[in-house]
């Protein structure tokens, strides 16, 4: 349930509504906007009657929310909301934030490389996988702890954020101080004790969906990391297994309106698994942003041909940089910039 406070109600009134849900057993999340103070009240009881509330003074609306998720819908917050990463970059504003990068960090060389380029033309985070969730155990498994340290220097030096995947709760700690945000993969997008841990972190998660998951299951998924008092969420559309089998994935853009209308969480596209193949990258990447993304996460390598994980997704420094040059473009008709 969620209780819009009406403009300008005393922190008395607020207080007091506080107090009577709580005594009927609900948590509060609290949301101070620019005009109204929203309450998310959950644990709902299934014969409660909203009029007890609606009632009380400076209660405005008191909506009973169908959905299962509460704190990422968009009631909660009907403004939306910008997650902030340093060095001035905030999603979800007006502002598209490029993540680019690796699929995997391979070599000091190689991380550097890719961080001069995919900075010089316009990205503001970068992205590498350390531990690296392949569907094949004989497949490339990422170089761990020392991809993290490549990284986060890679973007010191670049003045990048870095991102970089959490594959299970037990490595949040080695992580934490190496990165500005945590990537939860389309294969944990269900792993429910990462997301619990997740919670309790005070830092950004970018949340993939998961391959086979509704919209309702990852905006739950959300929740879950939200209910901890993470608030700092990223959706991340990357393409769902249909039955169609040209490309490695469906990127489903019709997600990003969807998620606009149902969550206050930014939503970011991956063009990159979502297609799986590098010449369909730019083409969905200008679809996400004319649809309304908040931005993007695209695989760059210097060398793709000899990337040890997702090369023929990747795309070339010159191919990004084209890219982008495009967004530039498109960006300012839907009322964005980059
Ligand atoms: C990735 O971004 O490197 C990745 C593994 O993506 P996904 O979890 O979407 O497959
Ligand atoms: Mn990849």
């Amino acid at each position: 349930m969620v209780v819009v406070m009406q403009e300008g109600a005393t922190e008395e009134e607020v207080q007091y509504v506080i107090n009577r849900l709580m005594g009927m057993g609900f948590d509060i999340h609290r949301s101070t906007g620019a005009r109204h103070t929203v309450l998310g009240a959950v644990g709902a009881k299934v014969d409660f009657d909203t009029r007890d509330i609606e009632l009380l003074g400076g209660v405005e609306e008191v909506l009973r929310i169908t959905a299962p998720y509460k704190l990422a819908s968009r009631h909660f917050r009907p403004e939306g909301t910008i997650v902030t990463l340093g060095r001035g970059i905030a999603i979800g504003g007006e502002e598209l934030v490029v993540m680019a990068g690796p699929c995997s960090v391979e070599s000091a060389e190689q991380i550097d490389t890719i961080a001069a380029s995919v900075a010089a033309s316009g990205a503001r985070i970068l992205r590498g996988g350390a531990f690296k969730p392949r569907t094949s155990p004989y497949s490339f498994q990422g170089i761990g702890q020392q991809g993290l340290q490549l990284l986060r220097q890679a973007g010191d030096k670049h003045n990048l954020s870095v991102v970089s995947e959490v594959m299970d709760h037990t490595q949040i700690p080695q992580m934490i101080d190496y990165v500005d945000m945590l990537q939860v993969g389309a294969r944990n997008m269900q792993n429910y004790n990462l997301l619990k841990e997740l919670g309790k972190v005070a830092k950004p998660v970018l949340l993939k969906r998961g391959i086979s998951a509704t919209i309702e299951e990852l905006l739950l998924s959300a929740e879950y990391i939200m209910a901890g008092g993470n608030y700092n969420v990223v959706l991340c559309e990357r393409g769902i297994r249909t039955f169609d089998s040209y490309l490695r994935n469906t990127l489903d853009i019709a997600a990003i309106p969807v998620i606009k209308k149902l969550s206050h969480l930014p939503i970011v596209v991956d063009p990159s698994h979502g297609t799986g193949l590098r010449d369909k990258v730019a083409p969905m990447a200008r679809a996400a942003v004319a649809a309304g993304a908040d931005g993007l996460l695209i695989e760059v390598h210097n060398d793709p041909e000899k990337a040890l994980s997702d090369g023929a997704q990747s795309l070339f420094p010159e191919q990004f940089e084209k890219l982008m040059k495009e967004l530039r473009v498109i960006a300012p008709a839907v009322s964005r910039r980059l």
